[in-house]
């Protein structure tokens, strides 16, 4: 059920104990979003817990407050009255899921959540889940602090490519002047975000080696087996190599987590991409979005490209 702000807000405020969670395969915005929905719900005087079922790349550790994030450990349980979806729809959260019986807020903004049986507060126009968080904080009256407002200007700028990519709206900037004005060091983040290890650069040279175009160049693809994908500890950012080229509008990543076990990524510069990954049990936004295929590298790379080129309008 479909919720305004104003009615997710006064839910947190009924709420006591709150469990916080985001998807797994985290990246800054799902970082961000808990650990400053985090600090924000105990300067209101809340008990909260923020548990994620997964590893946290490197580059956002250095994050305020990184070390109050937990795994859940099998079978554990949280006493909760209230669990918090941060930036995704209730299937991408683990073992979180099974943590608590306690009613779920989801608050989100990607175009693909649908939020079945539960209350949803979704803006699929926010460019992240941070810019919510933001408002959140404002409607619930707390004082954003240098480190929360360190947390929130993460999700902004990873989820738009650092104010490159088409969700980057006004309020997206104002809200970043503001976070910059409350004390955010903007190149901190950045050195911190775009941070390699040189085992990641190789892995990328490795990459772009299997860059192959489709659809008359208006496709790239490039792959990652399964041994090259233990060289990187996230592969985020890789697939924006190819993007770029100038006459693509839809590129993907394919990448092989595990033996029949391939992560989709896809980007667009005019494709609606979240229709591609929704059709193959993913989900995203237009121009950003990505699904799991549990089958071999080659069998996952031809089934992608068909659907692709079929969105693009391109009989293969
Ligand atoms: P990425 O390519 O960066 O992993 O994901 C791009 C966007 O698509 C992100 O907003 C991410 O949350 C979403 N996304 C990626 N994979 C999935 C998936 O398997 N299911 C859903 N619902 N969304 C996904
Ligand atoms: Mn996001």
């Amino acid at each position: 059920m479909l919720i305004t702000l104003r009615q997710a807000a006064t839910k947190i405020n009924s709420a006591e104990k709150i469990l916080v969670t985001a998807h797994i395969q985290p990246d800054g915005d799902a970082i961000g979003s808990t650990l400053a929905m985090m600090m924000i719900l105990r300067s209101l005087g809340k008990t909260v817990s923020v548990y994620i079922d997964d590893t946290v790349r490197r580059n956002l550790h250095a994050l305020p407050n990184f070390d109050e994030i937990r795994r859940p450990a099998e079978g554990e349980t949280f006493d909760a009255d209230l669990l918090l979806v941060l930036d995704t729809s209730i299937d991408r959260i683990g073992n979180v899921r099974r943590m608590t019986d306690a009613p779920i807020l989801n608050v989100d903004h990607h175009v693909t959540n649908r939020g079945e049986g539960i209350e949803l507060y979704d803006e699929p126009k926010a460019a992240a889940t941070c810019e919510i968080v933001y408002k959140l904080a404002r409607e619930l009256d707390a004082d954003i602090t240098p480190d929360i407002a360190t947390c929130l200007y993460t999700g902004l700028a990873t989820d738009t490519g650092f104010f490159q990519f088409s969700n980057t709206r006004a309020e997206t900037l104002a809200i970043a002047s503001e976070l910059i004005t409350l004390g955010v060091s903007p190149n901190f983040i950045s050195e911190q975000m775009e941070s390699k290890t040189l085992a990641e650069v190789i892995g990328l040279r490795d990459a772009l080696n299997t860059l192959k175009m489709h659809c008359g160049a208006k496709v790239a693809g490039m792959t990652i087996d399964h041994a090259t994908a233990k060289k990187f500890e996230s592969t985020e950012g890789i697939i924006d190599e190819i993007r770029i080229i100038d006459t693509v509008d839809v590129a993907f990543l394919i990448t092989e987590k595990s033996p029949n076990v391939c992560r989709v990524s896809m980007r667009s510069k005019s494709t609606d991409v979240s229709k591609v990954a929704a059709q193959l049990g993913g989900g995203g936004h237009v121009r950003a979005a990505g699904c799991t295929l549990k089958m071999s590298l080659p069998d996952a790379e031809k089934i992608l490209v068909d659907a692709i080129c079929a969105a693009v309008g391109c009989k293969q």
